[in-house]
């Protein structure tokens, strides 16, 4: 999304003018540089992340070890509430 500086606002690309620059103050907006920058920041084509063979993100370990421990605690207040249901029949 085109960000103004100036203006601390954001733009559609259809609210910009042809040129690409703000309606208001004229300042020169997204490209496909600063776009291909975002894309960057949010970790699209960033060299660091690992891709499978087929080209999708391989997801990182750390991000799996998560995945673990939220299964794991998910699971033990399953069995918790389980026995809290036990105990009140
Ligand atoms: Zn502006």
């Amino acid at each position: 999304m085109p960000w103004c500086d100036s203006c601390a606002k954001y733009y559609a690309p259809n609210a910009m003018r042809p040129d690409g620059t703000c309606p208001t103050c004229g300042r020169s907006l997204a490209t496909s540089g600063s776009l291909r920058a975002e894309a960057r920041a949010l970790g699209v084509d960033d060299p660091t992340v690992v891709k499978k063979a087929d080209g999708t993100p391989k997801a990182p370990w750390h991000f799996k070890v998560m995945v673990v421990a939220v299964s794991i605690y998910l699971l033990w207040r399953l069995v918790q509430g389980i026995e809290w249901v036990v105990h009140r029949l």
